[in-house]
């Protein structure tokens, strides 16, 4: 990966992978069977300026590019997957913010979100809409400078352990909007949803509104704007650190297997010998080389501002994710029974990559936009 990155990347990636491999490898697993990342990592985190990654310096941020951020998201991901859920979520929020905030807003909020003073989540999924966004049923009612608002959010990643909540739902049934809504605001019940597959240390939760009372200047964006406009322009950011953290997940399962196979015998033989187990191992480290060409490929498009950025995130998402889940299953049988247990990290690879193939659109939804894309783009070159 190296001879693609600049010096500058280079440095910050190199003290990502420390940072890594001091603070969350050694206890990742720990925090998988605890379900919950303690506070003192997460203020360690804050302390870096790692929860300000992509925010601009003006607002306190470090103004990373995004293939820096896709650098970032892939060395957590090799960590714990559970902990790139904070940065995921919180990003999603703090690039809707930079990109349809107002400037009040952004010099409101940005501040408090990249020195990590605040973590916040975004609430999109509700128990009867998920995929499809349309059949939100969270609503709000203005009553002068006021929204009311009423509702059910449901998997909201960090809903237990963020301070602030960006919240999707619909004017008076209608014209989708998104506030911002802060943890304490009477009416609001936060239940913590425990035993997950994967991200299991994510403070997943539900949110129930009730009555709840938010004023009209944490609206992001206009009435009408927040599903068509906002909602995918977050989810960009969400797939890039999922394709990324994929790809840091595949790289742990290379890694792990790779050293594995060559120290472990059977029938005469280490592993790495056996043409089956060397097989798996191929596969895992080709994909794992052609998962970083579309990860650096769809963060350069985004660098660039290209047309074709977002369907490079998606791919680098799908294949990611995809490759992620395959892998880390083989990986679960390279290792043996050793891989069946909690207290070992290709457990967790296999848990968390499933997951990773239903969030932020799941992988049929990429097939689905994905094949009507190629297919459309094809019929246009055959035409010519
Ligand atoms: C660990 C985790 C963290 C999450 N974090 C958040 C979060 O922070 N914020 C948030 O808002 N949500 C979050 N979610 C929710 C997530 O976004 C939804 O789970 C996802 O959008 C899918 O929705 P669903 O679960 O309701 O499944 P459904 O939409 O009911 O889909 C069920 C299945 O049907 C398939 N499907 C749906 N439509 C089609 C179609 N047209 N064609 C073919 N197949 C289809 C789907 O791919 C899926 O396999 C999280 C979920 C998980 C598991």
């Amino acid at each position: 990966m190296k001879q693609h990155l600049s010096s500058a990347q280079q440095e910050l990636y190199s003290e990502f992978l420390t940072f890594v491999h001091e603070h969350v490898e050694p206890s990742a697993n720990r925090w998988d069977i605890d379900q919950g990342i303690p506070h003192e990592t997460i203020s360690l985190c804050a302390a870096r300026g790692y929860l300000g990654g992509t925010v601009p310096t003006e607002f306190g941020g470090q103004g990373w590019d995004y293939v820096t951020y896709g650098l970032f998201n892939e060395a957590i991901g090799r960590g714990s997957i559970s902990l790139s859920g904070m940065f995921n979520v919180h990003t999603m929020v703090t690039e809707t913010l930079c990109k349809w905030g107002t400037d009040d807003q952004q010099k409101f909020w940005l501040p408090k979100l990249a020195s990590g003073e605040q973590v916040a989540a975004l609430a999109l999924t509700e128990p009867g809409a998920g995929s499809d966004l349309q059949m939100m049923k969270t609503n709000y009612r203005r009553e002068g400078d006021t929204f009311i608002l009423n509702g059910v959010k449901k998997w909201i990643t960090f809903g237990a352990a963020a301070d602030v909540l960006l919240v999707f739902g619909k004017l008076d049934g209608e014209q989708p909007i998104a506030c911002l809504v802060h943890k304490d605001t009477p009416g609001l019940t936060i239940t913590h949803i425990p035993d997950m597959l994967g991200f299991k240390a994510s403070y997943l939760a539900m949110l129930e509104f009730d009555n709840v009372q938010v004023p009209v200047e944490n609206m992001i964006g206009r009435p009408g704007f927040a599903i068509s406009y906002l909602a995918p322009y977050a989810l960009e950011f969400g797939r890039i650190s999922i394709a990324w953290a994929s790809l840091g997940l595949l790289r742990a399962c290379v890694e792990t297997c790779g050293a594995h196979v060559m120290d472990r015998a059977a029938f005469g033989a280490n592993l790495i010998d056996h043409g089956m187990i060397s097989h798996m191992i191929t596969d895992m480290g080709v994909d794992l080389e052609a998962a970083t060409l579309l990860c650096l490929e769809a963060c350069r498009a985004k660098n660039e501002h290209r047309a074709d950025a977002t369907e490079k995130i998606m791919i680098a998402k799908y294949f990611a994710s995809r490759a992620g889940a395959r892998h880390s299953a083989n990986a679960v049988q390279i290792m043996g029974a050793l891989g069946c247990n909690d207290n070992h990290s290709v457990s967790r690879y296999y848990r968390d990559s499933k997951t990773m193939e239903i969030v932020e659109g799941s992988n049929q939804i990429h097939q689905l936009l994905l094949g009507k894309s190629f297919a459309k783009k094809a019929k246009r070159a055959v035409r010519k």
